[in-house]
């Protein structure tokens, strides 16, 4: 709805609380994940309103390699005495459970109400991981920090609520950037939280507000309109996700690939019980290194070389060229795989592979 604010007297009232697609939106992502959504500016507006809330100091454990934004945001509240955070490697659970009782277990007990959220500590997972592609087990994590006292909350952007549904398994939230799959045409920024816990939800409603973190109407609509051929789009791009997987496996040019659906992958047998399916991620190391894998992204041709994931175009990125990625593999390709014919795709990669 294309307005900022409304005729006194109805239940809108100024475009910074409330909006009809907002509304019709949050109902569509809600449904998908099971619980109450809210929609947000950015997905990293969703992630700010999150961790902002948590009673100071705040106790986050992060996946070691979670969205590197998440990551900045926690280290920039850490610098100003907001929260200490910790990160693990959510693929061994048991690593990541002890990292969370020694990380609650610490001095400084926090300044709100017991039953606040995060009062015990986030647990703050992402599966599969951006970039790596790590898998986490959601349900035996989140039983685990409920244990300790914590909440749990899951990056659920990877594998969009037809292939995951955190909340089922145990999260206490999900986080997306609807920018990518469930928005699905690069033309987008938006984020959303979903919970079922009425009184996280309403506070996420209130920092919305207080923040003015809201999306526009707009971006709102062009959302729904995505998620309208969501599955069609996803089921077509991990069909040849699986493909490009195993045919990269082959290649003389490659090493290491990483994609959940592979025998090889070391979450695969956990992927297939806890998804629904293995997504359209797929990242890959090039041989030679930081230098051929950017010498492979010169010579693409129809997929495109930029940041971001989940559009209808196969997106290609080394990721290790960004500030607070360098832990990566220098010669990672993180690739996200759209809709195009598989054999276009594999045409221009194999071309591009073997020109370096
Ligand atoms: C892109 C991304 C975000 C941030 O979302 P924006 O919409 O860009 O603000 C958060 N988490 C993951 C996993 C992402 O890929």
């Amino acid at each position: 709805m294309m307005s900022s604010t409304f005729h006194q007297g109805g239940e809108l009232v100024y475009g910074r609380d409330g909006n009809a697609t907002w509304e019709a939106l949050e109902v569509a992502i809600g449904g998908l994940e099971g619980g109450a959504a809210t929609a947000f500016a950015s997905g990293l507006a969703a992630i700010a309103a999150v961790v902002e809330s948590l009673p100071v100091p705040g106790r986050v454990v992060v996946a070691a390699d979670a969205y590197s934004g998440t990551r900045r945001l926690l280290s920039d509240l850490a610098s100003r005495g907001r929260l200490r955070f910790r990160t693990a490697d959510i693929a061994h659970t048991g690593a990541t459970l002890q990292t969370c009782a020694e990380t609650v277990s610490g001095p400084g007990r926090p300044s709100g109400e017991a039953d606040e959220f995060g009062a015990g500590g986030i647990l703050w997972l992402e599966s599969p991981t951006n970039p790596l592609l790590a898998v986490a087990d959601l349900a035996a994590l989140a039983t685990g920090a409920h244990e300790l006292g914590m909440d749990v909350v899951v990056d659920n952007t990877f594998a969009t609520p037809l292939l995951q549904r955190p909340l089922d398994l145990g999260a206490d939230l999900v986080v997306h950037s609807a920018t990518k799959f469930l928005a699905g045409h690069s033309d987008v920024v938006l984020g959303a939280a979903v919970t079922r816990r009425p009184e996280v939800d309403f506070g996420l409603r209130r920092r919305r507000s207080l923040h003015g973190a809201v999306p526009g109407p707009w971006e709102a609509w062009l959302t729904l309109r995505g998620i309208r051929t969501l599955e069609v789009r996803l089921s077509r791009a991990q069909a040849t996700a699986g493909e490009l997987a195993r045919r990269l496996c082959d290649h003389p040019n490659v090493e290491g690939v990483r994609y959940p659906g592979l025998a090889s992958h070391p979450g695969h047998q956990l992927a297939a019980r806890q998804m629904d399916g293995f997504g359209a991620m797929i990242a890959f190391e090039v041989r030679g290194g930081a230098a051929a894998a950017e010498a492979v992204t010169a010579h693409l041709g129809l997929l495109v070389v930029g940041t971001s994931l989940g559009g209808v175009e196969s997106l290609v990125e080394r990721r290790g060229r960004w500030e607070g990625e360098d832990y990566l593999p220098q010669g990672l390709l993180r690739m996200s795989v759209g809709i195009e014919s598989v054999e276009d795709i594999w045409s221009d990669l194999d071309r591009a592979l073997r020109a370096t």
